[in-house]
């Protein structure tokens, strides 16, 4: 794989374990800011929903007790029979009625069982002496129960199912020294004081008391409310365990109430369940009424994770970019320098022109910029290297040509020489319509001058009439040896005559001027017959060839040492 994709995906790779450790610590850092802030919020809205619901009860309590330790009502309590007791007793009741917030009052007396009772509209004025109670009847049964349980004070919610409201009763012992006279107490309507405290509206907030056996004495939901507490077993309360689902969190409510009456600390707060959503759960415990009151804080809703998303997302964001730019200063920088190094490569490898880089194409000062600049010297060197190569082997392809159309003894051209040059001179001669003329030179008697003074003085000969030929021609003759003694000159000759007179000249001269000395030291003399042909515009290199062939093949017929044209002039 290429290291730019390799990169990008390595970049991928980062940016999704980064963005995923990023997600893990701020959701565990808002799961811990959460955490604290909804505790302190618990603890201040259990103490406030306290101090709300306390205010009306205690002083109800307070008076309820006044009223069950009042001389005038003991006294009658203890001689319930005496008219002038009964009638202080009973102004004493009305005043405390008149005081009662719910203006109503009863008192039940432990000897006889007779219920006394009046009510806001004063209905029974004069006749408080409502019925006698009985142990036997169920609906008597609070009464009983109180006085067994030797509570002094009982708090009991019962609702009013047809008026829709809830009461609670407050029951006080009336007590004459240890001896229980009877119970005494009044109502009061907790119907505000749940819509206030119970029924509040902050969204995610539920508020519920219970009582120290955990039975449900308020809460929004009113089928969850143990009604008459006092009068149940323990397997018929409405308890906690209906508002929590999971075991360990009802015992962890059960523990922070138990602990409550031990430590001193106003609040206990514990994490908890219902139905999979996380609550905060802050107990605190009501000592004057005997109640806890139990604040649910729905965390989701309260401070709902998903606000802290937009520093999640801005985060994200921002390695995303830092990624991208960090991939694009990796690819302007390194990449792209690396992958025109790569190209320049191949293109010397495929002997191509090398490709000129700049130090600026990798990272000006860095590593990829001295490493462009070793491979651009290291480039120039090859090119030179290459290039002084390519020379010295076209001089020697040159020479090595030249050698094969040069004649080694007389250094003239050879007949491949000569035939390549015959044929550029043909073409020549068509397309500039020039004409040409061809002497074929053979030497007379020349395997005489081998067979009497040696091969080595035949090839003296040869080269001295060479050297004669060549100084006699002008540059632009074709000169060469053709082979054996034989010898060609290609010349542009104007007619025929042009190239008789030059073949005459070049015989007469080598007649004249070529003296040899034999190895006896006797003169060697040399001549030579010619065969010339003044070329017709058609000829080919065969034809031209052939006809000065025969021209010299007549001139050594009619004797030699003489000039002989085609056709039979002289
Ligand atoms: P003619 O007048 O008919 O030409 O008679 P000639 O003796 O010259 O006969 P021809 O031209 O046929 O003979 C050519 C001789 O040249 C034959 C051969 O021995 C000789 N010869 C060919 N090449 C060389 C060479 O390189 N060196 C020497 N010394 N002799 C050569
Ligand atoms: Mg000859």
């Amino acid at each position: 794989m290429n290291l730019k994709p390799r990169f990008l995906l390595l970049t991928a790779l980062l940016f999704v374990a980064a963005a995923g450790a990023a997600w893990y610590a701020s959701r565990q850092l808002a799961e811990n800011i959460v955490a604290q802030w909804a505790l302190r919020y618990a603890e201040k809205q259990v103490l406030y929903d306290k101090s709300r619901l306390l205010q009306p009860i205690v002083r109800e309590i307070a008076l309820s007790r006044q009223f069950a330790s009042s001389e005038e009502i003991r006294a009658w309590a203890r001689h319930p029979d005496d008219p002038a007791l009964a009638r202080q007793a009973f102004a004493e009741m009305e005043n405390y009625r008149k005081n009662f917030t719910d203006r109503s009052y009863f008192i039940a007396l432990r000897g006889s069982g007779r219920y006394y009772h009046n009510n806001a509209q004063d209905e029974f004025a004069g006749r408080q002496y409502r019925y006698t109670l009985s142990p036997d009847r169920p609906e008597d049964r609070w009464f009983y129960d109180i006085i067994r349980q030797h509570h002094d004070l009982h708090l009991n919610v019962n609702p009013d199912v047809n008026l829709g409201v809830t009461k609670l009763r407050i029951d006080v012992l009336v007590r004459d020294g240890d001896a229980i006279l009877g119970v005494t107490g009044t109502g009061l309507d907790l119907t505000t004081f749940i819509h206030a405290v119970v029924d509040q509206s902050q969204p995610g907030m539920t508020s519920l008391f219970v009582d120290h056996n955990g039975a449900i004495q308020a809460h929004r939901d009113q089928r969850l409310i143990d009604f008459a507490s006092i009068s149940k077993t323990v397997k018929e309360h409405k308890t906690l365990d209906l508002v929590f689902d999971r075991q360990e969190d009802r015992d962890a409510i059960h523990a922070a109430m138990q602990e409550l009456e031990r430590v001193e600390s106003p609040v206990i707060s514990r994490f908890v369940r219902i139905k999979g959503r996380r609550f905060l759960a802050g107990v605190a415990y009501l000592p004057e009424i005997d109640w806890y009151e139990i604040s649910l804080l729905d965390l989701d809703v309260v401070l709902p994770l998903n606000s802290f998303t937009g520093i999640l997302l801005v985060y994200g964001l921002t390695l995303l970019a830092a990624l991208a730019l960090f991939n694009f200063v990796l690819n302007r920088r390194v990449l792209r320098p690396l992958l025109n190094l790569d190209q320049a490569m191949q293109a010397i490898e495929l002997g191509k022109p090398a490709v000129t880089l700049s130090p600026g194409d990798g990272d000006g000062e860095g590593e990829i910029a001295r490493l462009i600049e070793h491979f651009q010297r290291m480039a120039r060197a090859q090119q030179e290297t290459r290039q002084s190569l390519e020379g010295k082997v076209r001089e020697r392809t040159e020479a090595l040509e030249q050698l094969a159309m040069t004649d080694a003894l007389t250094g003239l051209l050879n007949r491949r020489g000569m035939s390549e040059r015959i044929a550029v001179e043909i073409s020549r001669s068509r397309r500039e319509h020039t004409p040409i003329g061809l002497l074929w030179l053979d030497i007379d008697w020349f395997k005489e001058i081998n067979d009497r003074h040696g091969h080595a003085k035949g090839d003296e000969a040869l080269k001295a009439v060479a050297e004669l030929l060549h100084a006699m021609l002008r540059p632009y003759d074709s000169l060469s040896r053709w082979g054996g003694d034989e010898y060609l000159v290609l010349t542009p000759a104007s007619d025929a005559d042009d190239l008789h007179a030059l073949g005459e000249r070049i015989r007469l001269a080598m007649a004249d001027t070529c003296r040899l000395k034999g190895i006896d030291a006797t003169p060697l003399a040399l001549t030579i017959s010619v065969g010339g042909y003044l070329a017709a515009a058609e000829d080919d290199m065969e034809t031209l060839l052939q006809r000065a062939d025969q021209a010299l093949y007549d001139a050594k017929a009619s004797g030699r040492n003489c000039y002989r044209a085609y056709g039979g002039a002289t």
